[in-house]
Parts: C-alpha cells; structure tokens; sequence
C-alpha cells in the first residue's frame, strides 16, 4: 500500500522537466585548496546527480569563476576557478543553481604552510628504505578488516592482505633511521577497493590500481595518519617518498565506474592490452601500431588506461599530486609506469611540480634495458624532437641489471664486473647520472639475495657498490636482513620478520636478526651491519655524493674506483673473483701518490696503500686515503 502510494505521488507531481531541475552534490575534488599558488587556476570536480545541469555563482573578493564546464555525462561538472592572490584564506560559498533548485557548498582556501622541513626533494646524499604498507608490519590491526570494503586479510594467501598499515611503518621509523636511511618511499596508499581473484593473482595490496586517489586505503589508515607519518619522519631526519600512477587507476575507481565522458579512458576493445614495449617511444623506426598499443593498451584487465589528453583529466591529475605534496608535505615522488601515459602529459606534470615546488624531486620508473634508452627520459635530453621530460630522476635499471649479472658470471672481457665498468661508462648519455636511483633489488624485482644464488659473499659486493656508487640509493625491505624470494610477486614481498603478533622472531631487533642468522645460516647481523655502517658513513660524505666517480678497466675481475673531490679521496676496490688476489697499487698512482695509508671503512684497520693490497675472493675493501 505504501509503495503504491509513492508511486502515485511520484506520478503525480515529479514531472520529466522537474527531474531534470533537481540536482545533488555528492563530492567535491580536491575537497579544499590553498591561497598562494604559482598557478592560480583551481579546477573542481563536482559530483552528483544531475549537477552538470546548473549554473555557478561565487561572489568571494580575489576569487573568480572562470567557467563551468559541463560533459557528456550530467552528473560532472568541472569548475575552474582563478585563486588569484587577493584572495584571503578562509571558507567562501559556491552556490549551485537550476530553475527549481538552488544548492550553497562551503569550500576551504587554506594559507600555504611553510617548506621548512617540508618538500625537501632528495638527492644522492640521501638512501631511500622503500616500504610495501601490506607487507612490512600490522601496527593495528583493527584496520585489518573495514566494513564495505571488498577485501579483507587472508594470511594463507599469498595474493591476498596481510594487514601491514601506516601504523606498523610509524611504529618502525626509529627502525629505518638506525639502518641510517634518509628517506622512505612507500608504494601506493590510496585506497584500491579492488575485487580479487587470487587465482589469477588479481590481489591489490600493492596499491597500484586506485579507487580514490584523495583518500589513503583505510586498511593502511587514515589520511591524517600519513600526514602523522611524514611529519614525524622529518622531524626524524627522514624524508618521505610517495609512490604515484598516473597510467591508470583501478576498475572499481569510482569515476570508472560512472565515467564523465567516454573519452576518459582508452577504449580497451580497441585498443587492448599494452605492449608494454616502452622502447617504442623513442625507436625511430616505431610502427603506429606498435607504439599505439605502448601507450594505449591497458596495463592489465584491471587498470583502465587513463587517457591524459582529456584536458580535464589532465588538470585533475596534476592537482591531485599538488594536493597531496602540499597537504601531507612529502619531499619527493616515485612515478608508476612513467613512460606509459602519454609523455607530453608526464612532462607537464613535472614541469608543474617543479615550478610549485622548486627543491622537489621525482623519479620515473623508467624500466629500459639500456643506458641510452633509460637516459632519454631524464630531463634536458637531447631528443631528436626537442622533447624534453622535465624528470630530474630516472631508475637505473641497466645498473641493475650489470650488477646482478656482473656478480654471477665469470670474468671476461666485457662480463664479470667488467660489465657495471662498461655500464657506467655510458653515463656520458644521462644529463645527470648522480640523481639516477640505484638497486640491487625492489618491489618487483627478484630479491637480491636470491639473485645472487643465495651466496653472501656477491651479495655484500653488491651492497658495498651500490652504497659507494654515483647516484641515489635505494634499499628494499628486508635486504638488510638478506629476504629471499624469486620473481613472483607474492614471493619478492614476503612479510617482514616481527612486523605480526604471531612472528616468532623480530628482526626489528638485534637478538632478532641473530637468531634469524642461526635458523637460517646466514651472516644476517653482519650485513645489517654492513647496510648500517656503510649508511652512516655516508650521511656526512660529501665525497660519496657529489664527488666525482673515476674507475679504471677491472683486471681479472676487480674493479677499483674513486670517489674524490678537492678535499678528500675514498678507493673502492671490488674482488669478484672466486681467488684471493694481492692488488699492485702502482697503476692508481694518479690518487695515491699523495696518499699512503688506506683506513677501512668498515674494519677501521689502516692500510699502507702503496704496497700491495690484499683482497680476499669475492670482497670488497673501501679505503679513505690519507
Ligand atoms: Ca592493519
């Protein structure tokens, strides 16, 4: 009977024309902006049905309404709006008008915080400790489980989450400071409220297929929390790194699901999956088709392929980023899949990030096999097409990849560690090779340790490299614990020993890593030790940063290089060979000659440098002369 009487009102007194005046407002992004940009056009998404219908009207001194923008599907309206710098802080009203209805929405302007110990951008002074949230600890396990949310924590599945949070990071940042790390980069926070298929390996704890870009998933905590997080990692010493993607987002993001215009993303029946053949890119030989589908095809069935030349996408990405940078005060950026979206648009986010945030920095995920290719998307390139990425950071994988096969090959005339030698010879190709970030390892890669054959002695070389290198390093969770795990995802991102209530031993802890070296026979506390020492000492080596890197040709398979500028001298000499060997000095005079003794970092025992040095098979000795 009621149902029939609300049908009959509805008959009765909603007419089409009166739908089409009723209008609702469901959200708002960014949800609140900040006086004081470089740029002051803001964009509004405004959300809600039937909102693209009405008109806007703001009257707030130093606030202007450019225009209105209404799409495809009614339910979007994109605002924009000009902050110019007359207007104050402070809440003003956008009122929101049909012929029937009228709607006031308070927005926020907030003043600009000031960027002492905020963006602080990162450099090859700093070592990164990257995090997987699910993986590392479960601080709270409250948030396990979040009513409405599709998954919740399933610890016999490897696909599936485990419950690591914000929480467990926070907890462990005195952790990560002793380790003597400078920075974290956490991979993707924002809320992936993904369906699973564990047998198809569809689990979404990476964070790589957002479902609201404005909003930490809440089984990682809140976005306070991660304010919380960054904050008190500065004031630890430590920066913060937030991993991003811009490629695509998930398939249950709710602008997916109701899409404000069809061109919004790439048409995946057209178009289908990616080649994920980036090389297209810069190949001058490139087909259409080929590079078409590099760009346009989706990353896999679950992430939609953004398509960032919809201007209004366009604008709403890059002001997501500015959003969070200025909200939570991150000092730098890993980018997803950089080459993957359209690289007009990727340049001109950077270049935007940069002219807001002048100290900032950004690394691409720039996954190239060669030197050549990699060094193409760092900015100031000299491409044949004048393009150019504004990227300050690109992954170095080709290093990557020589140190891993460098260790595990014999030596010979271009293999061995012959090939990190010839690797780094190209550098004349980067515009700034000391900003590439460096790795033996990371969330998508084979653990390192397995890489290596499980063998600790080419593991350690491989630490002693990275660390005294040009360039940004970067730690994986759980390398300085020596994790193994092969090329599956859920393997490489095994949990962290102490990081649950039910773990048995906590490597958090020195009594912890000693029993984990006896239950599994590895010299684990000497390499924490080794990542630890090496960390420290690094922190106040201006040497180690910005001096210059000068190596000679490897002879039966070890490598020897510098690092010098004008005050002080640091040898690093590599033994990849399976044999002891007594090193002739003679032939690096250019350094020693006004040197004689070689103190060892690690040791602190003193060297005379100009006899023969011994070095012990598959070990790595650094000396800082005097
Ligand atoms: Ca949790």
């Amino acid at each position: 009977m009621k149902r029939l009487l609300i049908l009959f009102i509805t008959f009765c007194f909603v007419s089409p024309v009166m739908l089409a005046q009723s209008f609702e407002i469901e959200r708002i992004e960014p949800e609140f902006w900040w006086t004081g940009f470089a740029k002051t056009e803001l964009q509004l998404l405004v959300y809600g049905e039937d909102i693209g219908k009405t008109r806007v009207h703001i009257d707030q001194p130093g606030v202007y309404l450019r225009q209105s923008i209404a799409v495809e599907n009614p339910n979007y309206l994109f605002v924009y709006l000009d902050v110019t710098e007359n207007a104050s802080s402070g809440d003003f009203t956008i009122t929101f008008r049909s012929d029937s209805k009228t709607l006031q929405q308070t927005y926020t302007l907030h003043e600009r915080e000031g960027s002492e110990n905020r963006h602080q951008g990162f450099d090859s002074s700093d070592v990164i400790y990257l995090v997987m949230p699910d993986r590392f600890a479960n601080g709270d396990p409250s948030n396990d489980e979040i009513p409405g949310m599709i998954e919740g924590v399933d610890m016999d599945e490897p696909y599936a989450r485990k419950g690591g949070d914000i929480k467990g990071i926070l907890d462990n940042l005195g952790y990560i400071r002793d380790l003597g790390m400078t920075a974290v980069w956490l991979n993707p926070i924002f809320e992936n409220d993904m369906p699973y298929n564990y047998d198809i390996g569809a689990g979404f704890y990476h964070g790589y297929a957002a479902t609201d870009m404005y909003r930490v998933d809440r089984r990682f905590g809140t976005n306070e929390e991660f304010v919380e997080l960054v904050q008190t990692s500065q004031d630890m010493g430590m920066k913060v790194i937030m991993d991003m993607i811009h490629n695509h987002v998930g398939t249950h993001h709710w602008f997916i699901k109701d899409m404000p215009a069809s061109d919004w993303v790439h048409d995946q029946s057209v178009v289908g999956n990616t080649n994920y053949r980036t090389d297209t890119l810069m190949d001058p030989y490139a087909s259409e088709a080929d590079l078409r589908s590099t760009v346009k095809g989706w990353f896999v069935d679950e992430m939609p392929d953004l398509n960032q030349k919809n201007p209004l996408l366009a604008d709403y990405l890059i002001q997501n980023t500015i959003w969070w940078i200025e909200y939570s005060g991150i000092d730098g950026i890993r980018m997803d899949t950089h080459p993957y979206p359209y690289k007009e648009y990727m340049a001109e986010w950077s270049r935007r990030i940069l002219e807001e945030y002048p100290d900032f920095n950004i690394v691409g995920e720039v996954w190239m096999q060669n030197v050549a290719t990699t060094a193409w998307w760092q900015y100031d390139f000299p491409t044949q097409s004048g393009y150019n990425s504004y990227l300050p950071s690109v992954t170095d994988f080709p290093l990557y990849r020589s140190i891993v096969s460098g260790l595990n090959e014999g030596a010979g005339w271009d293999t061995g560690l012959a090939r990190i030698y010839y690797t780094l010879g190209q550098d004349f190709l980067y515009t700034d090779p000391f900003l590439n970030v460096i790795f033996v390892d990371n969330h998508d890669l084979t653990r390192f340790m397995t890489s290596v054959g499980e063998d600790s002695a080419k593991f350690k070389l491989g630490i002693v490299l990275l660390l005294t290198t040009r360039g940004i390093p970067q730690i994986y969770y759980g390398t300085e614990i020596m994790k193994m795990g092969g090329a599956n995802d859920p393997d490489k991102r095994r949990l962290f020993p102490g990081g649950w209530e039910h773990h048995e031993i906590n490597a958090f802890t020195e009594e912890g890593r000693k029993q984990l070296g006896e239950k599994r026979n590895l010299p684990i506390p000497e390499v924490y030790e080794l990542v630890r020492k090496l960390s420290e000492w690094r922190k106040g080596k201006d040497v180690i940063h910005t001096g210059k890197l000068t190596h000679f040709i490897p002879e039966n398979n070890v490598y020897v290089f510098f690092r010098h500028n004008e005050g002080e001298t640091v040898m690093v000499i590599l033994n990849g060979d399976d044999e002891s060997k007594e090193l002739n000095t003679a032939r690096f005079s250019e350094f020693l000659y006004k040197y004689r003794i070689g103190r060892d970092v690690i040791t602190g025992t003193e060297t005379d440098i100009r006899q023969n040095v011994q070095i012990l098979p598959r070990s790595a000795l650094i000396f800082e002369l005097r």
